[in-house]
Order: structure tokens, then C-alpha cells, then sequence
């Protein structure tokens, strides 16, 4: 399998260096250059498949040529081990008609994991491979740091710095972080903001000498692995429920649109994937475009569901490269346009395309405290405030005769102060995290500096060679 830009101006490239590079070098993302496709016959045959089996069957296509299918089971079935439910994904039915899937049983209690934990193996694998290095620089408010520190501590061939705003993560999620103390991990405290981190992480990529120095690598969500890790839950949660032989429709909450594009990969591969629902929080710009085709960004305004705060869901560019063909001329046209003017003008057909596939529901803050109440109450299902806008636009939009499974992309007891508002209830970590509050933390705090940052990133890296 080759991968393509959704620019047009970046060679064909195998998994492997797509895995490595993350970004093509026009600016654009990576695409696998044809869909592998499932007849009803092979989804059936996948049906009884355990997780780890079911999950490197439906990858397979994706990384021929570069992992051979034997390699693909161990890292998978090793990326599964320590999940803390033995189906990996389960999936908990809460209405007539409308189900959870849980994908929050990982290490770090976020769906992250279920990419980051078989990518952590990939990365070293195919660096085992080639012999190399790299360091792996991040920015995080809350979630892709602590996913990407779990999967990749104690990798020799991989040294990671996350930058982390502050004070401004929360408890849980900070210490999630700082309290892995194997050698090859570095937690950088930047004195600023999230959006600091991230124009910090962006200059050191920029940074031609420093970025070659540390052979700097990312496993940000427009990794394309990152996606590909993300399909097999959706076909787990369809076979499960009566595919390919019954429709089925999906709800997700969604931030940068990775989690609800790979529900469109399935869905393009053959799976009979009927509605795609997306919910977001005040920062709402994917429901305004996919109701009134209104692409434009706003500030970012914190809420109760901290990995949704985001304005320009970098994936997007993925599913508008498919929606106009593959046109990579026009996309590249309407994305620096964005860029410059904070606004996409997406052609009316294009649109109506796809929001005859997609739909979108935002809840505020107050709305989202009133669903997670009245969801416990009704079903006594604790559903943490990314959750509950899933299962919210689920319920919306969800048709007769056709299941509606919601995304869990948290834990509850990730975001214990808004469980506690909404229901009385201050859920436990589970007891793999019980001692989390005891555990020794390590981390540097920096001032908002590129030089001063990246002197860090480099001793945080000799360290690790030592
Ligand atoms: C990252 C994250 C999301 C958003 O997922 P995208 O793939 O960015 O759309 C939603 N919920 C939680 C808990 C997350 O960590």
C-alpha cells in the first residue's frame, strides 16, 4: 500500500516512512492511495475474532508491503494485553436501540489508547528494523500526552518530551504524566497555554538543525496510523451487532475528527455504516458546517470536555480530499484559504454530499451537566462530559430498526469535579490508577522560550542515551 497527500505535492510513500513522517513535507496529509475493500463474505468470517485477531485482519491492507501479517497479530495482540476488559471494546446497550461502546479500558482511560498503544509498538518495531532513533515532541492538554508516555516508556530506540501548559491540565491528567519516571520520558511544564505548547512544538518541527539534531518524529492525530488503529472498533461494534447483514449508525464525540473519520474509513471499506453523528461542545464549528455549511473558526473557549477545545479539526481536510475526488489541487486551495482567512468555502454540492452522511449536535456546558444527570438516572450509566455528547447525538438522530452505538472516550473518574456537579457521584479511579495521588512526579517547568524549550528537549534526550 502507497500513501498519497491530500496536497499533491509529496511522492507516494510506504507505512513505514508514513508512520515515521506523520506529516507529508506539502503540508498536506497522508491517504492510502486506493480503500481496501471487505466483501459481506469477509465480514462475516471476522465475526467470532477476537479484538487483537479482528483488529490486525482489518489493518492488514493498510500496512502491506511494509509489517507482514505475522508481525501485525504479535503487536497487536501485545497492544491489547493490558487492557483492563477482556473484550478490549465492549459494548453496553442503554436504550432500546442505543448502545455504548466503552473504548476507555486502556492504561490511560481515554480512547487514545487503543491507537497510541499499538503505535508506540510500530514506531519501535519499524525503527528496529532500520536502525534509528527518534524523539518523539508533543503538545498536550490533557489526553495524547499521558496515551503517548504509556505507550512508548521504556522504548530504547524512542526518547519522548511532551509539553504540558502549566498548571492548566487537570490533577488526574498531569500526574498520569508525570509520574512515569522511565529515562527515555520527559515532561516539559511550559509556563503559558496549550495553544503555547503547540506554537512551541510547531517551531522545533520548524527549526530545520534542531528538528535533524533530535531526528524529531510526532504521533499527533493526523498520524495516519493513529486512524487506521481507530477502524477496528467500529467493525468489532457493527459484527457484534448484526453486520453486514443490518445496518448501523455511530455517534462520536469529536475534537479533531480523527475518532469519526475512521468510522468513514470503515464504512468505505464495505461495512454498511448508515449514519455518522458527530457531537461537539461550544466550540462548535464541525455541527455549524455540517448544518448550514458554516466553516468558520471562532476562539477557543475552555469547557467540560477539554480534548473537544479545538476550532480547526486538522482531519477534516482528510474527508474533504475524498469529497472532491481527490482533487488535491482544490483542497490544498480551500485549506490555505482557511488558513489565512478563518473561514472555508466549501462548494454547496460538496457539502450537501456530505451532510447526507453526517450530522452534527452541540451542548453547552449546562446542557452537557442536565444529559450526564438524566442519562444516570434513566439508565444508570455514569458517562463522562466527551461521552455524554456522543450519546446526546445519538439519541437525536438515531432512526428505527437501525442500532445507534455512541462512542465512551473517557473514563468517568477522569473528570470526577463534573460527575460529582452532575449526579452526587465521585466516581473511583480503578484500582490500576488507585495509588496515582501517591506516586512520585518528575517534570521541568520552562519559561514560554524556543531556545530555553529546546535546550531542554535536548538533556531530557542525553539523558535517556546515558
Ligand atoms: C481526543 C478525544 C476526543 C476527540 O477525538 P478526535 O479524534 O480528536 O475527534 C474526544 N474525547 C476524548 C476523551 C478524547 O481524549
Amino acid at each position: 500500500m502507497k500513501y498519497v497527500s491530500t496536497r499533491g505535492q509529496a511522492p507516494a510513500r510506504s507505512f513505514s516512512d508514513i508512520l515515521l513522517a506523520g506529516l507529508a513535507e506539502d503540508g498536506g496529509l497522508f491517504m492510502p492511495e486506493t480503500w481496501p475493500q471487505f466483501t459481506a463474505e469477509d465480514w462475516r468470517d471476522m465475526r467470532s475474532l477476537p479484538y487483537a485477531q479482528l483488529a490486525a485482519r482489518v489493518m492488514a491492507p493498510f500496512m502491506a508491503g511494509s509489517i507482514d501479517q505475522k508481525t501485525l497479530l504479535r503487536l497487536c495482540r501485545d497492544a491489547y494485553a493490558n487492557f483492563d476488559h477482556a473484550a478490549i471494546a465492549p459494548l453496553v446497550q442503554i436504550e432500546d436501540g442505543l448502545f455504548v461502546q466503552e473504548l476507555f479500558h486502556g492504561p490511560t482511560l481515554a480512547f487514545k489508547d487503543m491507537a497510541m498503544q499499538l503505535l508506540g509498538r510500530l514506531f519501535d518495531h519499524v525503527l528496529t528494523e532500520r536502525d534509528e532513533r527518534v524523539t518523539i515532541v508533543g503538545a498536550t492538554s490533557g489526553d495524547t500526552g499521558s496515551a503517548a508516555i504509556e505507550a512508548c516508556k521504556g522504548r530504547e530506540r524512542l526518547s519522548v518530551v511532551i509539553l504540558h501548559p502549566e498548571g492548566r491540565t487537570s490533577d488526574v491528567q498531569r500526574r498520569q504524566m508525570t509520574t512515569v519516571l522511565d529515562p527515555n520520558i520527559s515532561n516539559l511544564a511550559v509556563q503559558g497555554t496549550f495553544d503555547d505548547c503547540q506554537d512551541l512544538v510547531k517551531a522545533m518541527f520548524a527549526d530545520m538543525p534542531f528538528r535533524n539534531e533530535m531526528r524529531l518524529s510526532a504521533v499527533n492525530s493526523i498520524n495516519w496510523a493513529r486512524i487506521a488503529a481507530q477502524i477496528p472498533y467500529y467493525v468489532y461494534a457493527a459484527l457484534s451487532l448484526g453486520a453486514p447483514d443490518r445496518e448501523i449508525s455511530f455517534a462520536v464525540p469529536t475534537g479533531n475528527f480523527g475518532n469519526v473519520l475512521a468510522a468513514w474509513v470503515a464504512r468505505r471499506m464495505g461495512l454498511p455504516v448508515r449514519h455518522l453523528c458527530v457531537g461537539s461542545n461550544r466550540n462548535d464549528i464541525l455541527t455549524r458546517f455540517l448544518n448550514t455549511n458554516d466553516m468558520t473558526a471562532r476562539a477557543v473557549v475552555p469547557s467540560l470536555s477539554p480534548s473537544m477545545d479545538i476550532q480547526v479539526s486538522s482531519n477534516f481536510e482528510r474527508l474533504l480530499f475524498e469529497f472532491l475526488d481527490r482533487d488535491s489541487e482544490s483542497c490544498a486551495s480551500l485549506m490555505t484559504g482557511f488558513r489565512q482567512t478563518g473561514k472555508m468555502d466549501v462548494p454547496e454540492s460538496v457539502w450537501s454530499s456530505i451532510h447526507g452522511l453526517f450530522s452534527g449536535l452541540a451542548l453547552d456546558d449546562e446542557a452537557t451537566t442536565t444529559e450526564i444527570r438524566n442519562v444516570h438516572q434513566k439508565s444508570q450509566y455514569l458517562a463522562d462530559p466527551h461521552t455524554i455528547i456522543g450519546i446526546a447525538a445519538g439519541r437525536k438522530f438515531r432512526q428505527p430498526g437501525i442500532p445507534m452505538v455512541a462512542m465512551a472516550t473517557a473514563h468517568p473518574a477522569k473528570f470526577p469535579d463534573a460527575m460529582r456537579a452532575a449526579t452526587g457521584i465521585f466516581p473511583a479511579l480503578p484500582p490500576s490508577l488507585a495509588d496515582l495521588f501517591d506516586r512520585e512526579e518528575r517534570f521541568r517547568v520552562v519559561p514560554n522560550t524556543l531556545n530555553l524549550v529546546e535546550d531542554a528537549v535536548r538533556s531530557g534526550v542525553l539523558n535517556n542515551d546515558r
